[in-house]
């Protein structure tokens, strides 16, 4: 934290951070491509042949913040370094904001940065099974249970190991539902492994090395195995953060954020899930939730 004062402790400082991840390879004119520019006295990069007038924070998550740069790189700090990251509350009052307002909305532009545009599908061995969240019993497979979430967990196997993995919400289990999410998630020609559900019936159709490892097709218990130990620490994380209120609305900008989480959770560098986080942040376009959801109060 004192190292992260102290780097950027300035607006200037930020700014130049984030020039360097928009423009790794120097600057380049959002206009017209050039690649010489004089920065002005508000920051902006001003082309010296169109002469248009380029804001780093134009595109990214950043733009027409009123607030300091500097509140923002503590913000993502304290989200990437957490084990169990930040909620609204805990994080309003670390940055000492005023509104809890604020605090919410930072965090949910912030998650919405953890999904890096484009990403790549999981490939060569990958077990998927669904489980409900946000219900104490097991629902019925294919129909929608009240009140409840489906969600298809995705996990590469990785020497035999959990590697990455995908989290979809799907409107139910049925066979054109889980298709896509798988569609979306794994690579074809992986293998996929399943249980005996009819709703992943189709996959080899589309693709992919099918092989049911499980007979059984009752859900939300007795999951695969590597799906089981994804879906414990995505609850316990759930519980701990947010203490398992998570309103279903916001349910995916929560699967994102334990999606990056559990992705990157062999880094040594808390350093790097910062750098990280900033890269994808200037990558996205902005985006203004639309409600505010209070994660302690009912
Ligand atoms: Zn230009």
């Amino acid at each position: 934290m004192m190292e992260l004062e102290q780097q950027f402790n300035t607006e200037e400082a930020c700014l130049e951070y984030l020039s360097k991840i928009r423009w790794p390879e120097g600057f380049r004119c959002m206009r017209c491509g050039h690649d010489k520019a004089w920065v002005t006295k508000e920051n902006l990069h001003f082309c010296i042949r169109c002469h248009f007038k380029n804001s780093v924070l134009v595109g990214t998550i950043f733009q027409d913040t009123k607030k300091p740069l500097r509140l923002w790189f503590r913000a993502i700090w304290q989200l990437t370094t957490q084990k169990y990251g930040a909620n609204a509350l805990g994080l309003q009052r670390v940055l000492g904001l005023g509104s809890y307002r604020t605090a919410w909305t930072w965090l949910h532009k912030l998650r919405r940065a953890m999904v890096r545009p484009g990403r790549d599908r999981l490939s060569s061995t990958v077990q998927v099974d669904e489980i409900y969240i946000g219900g104490e019993k097991p629902g019925k497979r294919g129909r929608g249970a009240a009140g409840k979430a489906l969600v298809v967990v995705m996990v590469e196997l990785k020497e035999g190991k959990a590697g990455r993995i995908r989290l979809k919400r799907v409107a139910d289990a049925s066979g054109p539902s889980l298709e896509g999410a798988v569609k979306e998630g794994v690579e074809p020609g992986s293998i996929v492994q399943t249980d005996g559900w009819e709703g992943y019936g189709g996959l080899s159709e589309l693709g992919y090395v099918h092989e049911v490892i499980r007979k059984e097709a009752a859900i939300g218990k007795n999951l695969l195995p590597k799906v089981n130990r994804v879906v414990a620490l995505l609850k316990r994380w759930l519980l701990g953060t947010y203490q398992g209120r998570v309103e279903s609305s916001y349910l995916d900008y929560y699967l994102d954020e334990f999606t990056f989480r559990f992705n990157r959770r062999m880094s040594a560098s808390r350093g790097k899930l910062f750098y990280r986080l900033i890269q994808q942040a200037v990558a996205i376009e902005p985006l203004l939730p639309k409600g505010i959801h209070h994660e302690f109060v009912k």
